[in-house]
């Protein structure tokens, strides 16, 4: 028996557009905030769309017996479109839905709540079952590619784990644990914790910010190590974080430090800079246009580079994929990666 159940609500404006989803990129975790509601009260509430106050709906619902998918994984569902995508990767429009939201490139799931509030501890499983199995589908990593709606505009969803987001964390884990069998490396104790870096912003003034602009000049920055986080500072921040697919808020928390640690200086210079997000066919962005740029430069033609993921890219792709003696699967993942920055930028 599958983890969830197919049942469809009709094709509608408010609840399902029949819009086709671009491709899923992340995994958007949600809460209904309606305590004691169902799955099937969820399904019966977004099917009779004609009593919906606003456009809303999303793909899978959550509850201690059952999953319910009302919306098909192929189409967009409305569940995190308040606000334009803060993560740059899911920022997408098409010609028949713009606004930029996280819509078009990813698929949403809620947890449905007891009448006290709480997640059952059933549906906690069960929600994690679904991760795992979408994870596996679209492979997509549980630890990166699974956020909340609060991580894409901000809103407090799902609030129990805004409030807590070690519990998140936690469930996170799980998922990784149940798809690959063992824990993830990061969940164990580690010896060059981040968590003593503080979190600077604007305003600040102190060696942690001599510390974090020289971090930035090795990638290109060029600031005065002078200590004073100034608006300059801020303007290197907030590009180092849309380049490296971070929340672009100008304010240097764990994950920031840890990508200014880790991430590598010379990939970010690169004269043909790729990608470290999965692209199949279907795709559109600037990710997939950098990917073509490369692949041309490479001698595997994909036309000219127009941010599109077609048949000509497809084709091209796998022919670089044979000539590199990798998986011929058509899919632009982290071995492609590296094996085409090899090629074309060393
Ligand atoms: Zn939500």
């Amino acid at each position: 028996m599958s983890v969830w159940q197919d049942k469809y609500i009709v094709v509608n404006s408010k609840s399902r557009p029949s819009f086709k989803l671009l491709g899923v990129r992340k995994l958007v975790i949600h809460y209904t905030a309606n305590n004691g509601g169902t799955a099937m009260n969820h399904f019966n509430y977004f099917n009779n769309y004609r009593s919906l106050p606003r456009a809303a709906s999303a793909h899978i619902f959550v509850d201690r017996t059952q999953a319910l998918c009302i919306v098909p994984l192929n189409e967009v569902a409305y569940h995190a479109n308040d606000k334009p995508s803060l993560i740059p990767a899911l920022r997408a429009t098409a010609s028949y839905y713009k606004g930029g939201n996280a819509n078009l490139t990813s698929i949403g799931v809620e947890m449905c709540m007891e009448r006290n509030g709480t997640f059952h501890p059933d549906t906690i499983s069960r929600t994690e079952d679904v991760f795992v199995e979408l994870c596996r589908r679209y492979r997509l990593d549980p630890l990166t590619d699974i956020v909340r709606h609060y991580d894409i505009t901000r809103k407090n969803c799902p609030a129990p784990w805004v409030s807590n987001p070690q519990a998140f964390t936690n469930f996170k884990n799980r998922v990784y644990a149940k798809l690959k069998g063992t824990v993830p490396p990061s969940s164990l104790p580690s010896t060059t914790s981040s968590s003593s870096d503080p979190i600077l912003r604007k305003g600040s003034r102190s060696d942690a910010v001599k510390s974090l602009q020289s971090y930035l000049n090795k990638f290109g920055y060029n600031l005065n190590v002078d200590g004073a986080f100034g608006p300059l500072t801020q303007n290197a921040v907030k590009d180092f974080q849309r380049k490296n697919d971070l929340v672009v808020d100008g304010i240097v928390g764990e994950k920031t430090w840890s990508k200014l640690k880790s991430a590598s200086p010379a990939q970010q210079s690169s004269k043909f800079p790729l990608p470290s997000v999965i692209l199949k066919y279907g795709y559109h962005g600037s990710e997939v246009r950098q990917l073509q740029e490369a692949l041309n430069e490479a001698g595997f033609s994909c036309g000219r580079a127009d941010g599109v993921f077609g048949k000509k890219t497809l084709t091209a792709l796998k022919s670089f994929q044979r000539s590199a003696s990798l998986v011929v699967d058509g899919i632009y993942g982290n071995k492609t990666r590296q094996a085409l920055h090899s090629k074309v930028n060393t």
